[in-house]
């Protein structure tokens, strides 16, 4: 597989073209960035762990039926993926309040839920990626009502595995962003990543954030964290 020109740079990737056109080869960056884009920094083997840590994630999402673009594992920070047009759409699955939503609703971080919930944002960095409600993203033709209902199946499902894998491993999932895309032929599956960038991962025993929050917060250990959290998962993940 060769790698030819590279099509794009994000805060924490850069995605690259091969000879293959159905294929994309991504490179995890140590780049962190937060409140979009406002705040940066850099955290140091971060791209090793997000890399390693999505695609062991997404392979056993994978064998429990939820379509994924993880391909192949090619270096430490390299993954061969499917490319995939993005659903413009952050999709936020939540267990426990936390973050914009005990803001924005006044309810005490680590408060659990009767019953997991979904939103969505409006990908979209000049707008700060905005709420969008179902009928107002079908309205402006973000997702076709088929792509959502499969978005909304797979995503629920998604919190079930990562939330029990996660379980064995002593590690409370809190909340997760996720992005779907679509293949050439329309099929909706799951892109983009699954990593201490993208959820909130508590110590279950003792509460300890495992994730970006101590980056967003000036919390410090976040180096020593992203390594914990990779340690629990390797530990079960054998
Ligand atoms: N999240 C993300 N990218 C974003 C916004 C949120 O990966 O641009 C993740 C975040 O890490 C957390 C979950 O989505 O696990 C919910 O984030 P929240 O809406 O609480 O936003 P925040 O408080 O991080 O601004």
């Amino acid at each position: 597989m060769q790698k030819l020109e590279q099509l794009y740079e994000g805060k924490a990737k850069r995605v690259y073209a091969t000879d293959d056109p159905a294929l994309l080869i991504v490179d995890y960056k140590d780049d962190a960035t937060a409140f979009n884009g406002a705040k940066k920094g850099s955290i140091a083997g971060k791209g090793i762990i997000n890399n390693q840590m999505s695609n062991r994630l997404m392979h056993r999402l994978e064998q429990a039926g939820i379509p994924t673009h993880f391909v192949q594992e090619l270096s430490e920070r390299e993954t061969l993926v499917k490319r995939v047009e993005i659903v413009p759409l952050e999709v936020i699955v939540r267990n426990l309040a936390a973050g914009s939503f005990s803001k924005r609703y006044g309810i005490e971080e680590g408060t659990p839920f009767e019953a997991p919930t979904i939103e969505f944002s409006y990908k979209n960095d000049a707008l700060g990626d905005p709420l969008i409600n179902d009928s107002q993203l079908l309205a402006i033709r973000l997702a076709k009502e088929d792509e959502l209902e499969t978005i909304n199946r797979y995503s629920f499902r998604v919190n079930e595995l990562l939330r029990a894998f996660w379980a064995e491993c002593g590690v409370t999932l809190v909340d997760f962003k996720l992005e779907f895309g679509r293949l050439a032929d329309g099929t909706v599956i799951l892109a983009d990543e699954i990593s201490p960038d993208t959820c909130r991962l508590w110590d279950s025993a003792t509460g300890k954030k495992l994730d970006k929050d101590r980056f967003r917060r000036d919390l410090g250990g976040v180096e020593d964290a992203y390594a914990e959290i990779m340690r629990r998962l390797c530990e079960h993940d054998r």
